[in-house]
């Protein structure tokens, strides 16, 4: 049966928001003020609160914790970088493919498409 305005699953919330966040990522300033910096840190660290799946959340939180986005959220390339990073810890906890996480890699899965042109 088609599920599409079914309520997401655990899978589903986790896809749609990891597109959310490696395609804002992909779209954040090369270089980021001081402003945007602290909303970037605040949409992390409140994600972290709010997401809704309770064991996701706490795991999330402790992996930010030990690795904090400040140094991250200074620009494009470095927040792209540590998020996939925080992505792959989630993806070796469930037994998934490592990601590999060079800026061309990520900015083809996220913004530009493969060079053969096949999303274009
Ligand atoms: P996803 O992991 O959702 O990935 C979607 C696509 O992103 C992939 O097809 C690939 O093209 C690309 N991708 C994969 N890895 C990377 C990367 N490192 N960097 C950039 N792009 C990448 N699920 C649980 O069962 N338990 C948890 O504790 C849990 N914690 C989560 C915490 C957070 C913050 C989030 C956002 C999600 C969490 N999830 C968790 C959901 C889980 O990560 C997956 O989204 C879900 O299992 C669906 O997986 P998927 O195979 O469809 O691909």
């Amino acid at each position: 049966t088609d599920r599409t305005n079914c309520p997401p699953d655990n899978a589903a919330l986790g896809r749609s928001t990891w597109t959310f966040l490696h395609t804002t990522a992909a779209y954040y300033p090369l270089q980021a003020n001081e402003r945007q910096q602290t909303q970037m840190t605040n949409l992390l660290e409140s994600l972290s609160i709010f997401y809704p799946c309770n064991w996701c959340a706490t795991d999330f939180r402790r992996d930010i914790k030990k690795n904090p986005p400040i140094s991250a959220v200074a620009g494009r390339e470095s927040l792209m970088k540590w998020l996939c990073a925080r992505h792959n810890e989630v993806n070796q906890k469930l037994g998934k493919e490592e990601f590999s996480c060079e800026v061309k890699n990520l900015d083809a899965r996220w913004k530009d498409g493969p060079e053969d042109g096949s999303c274009d």
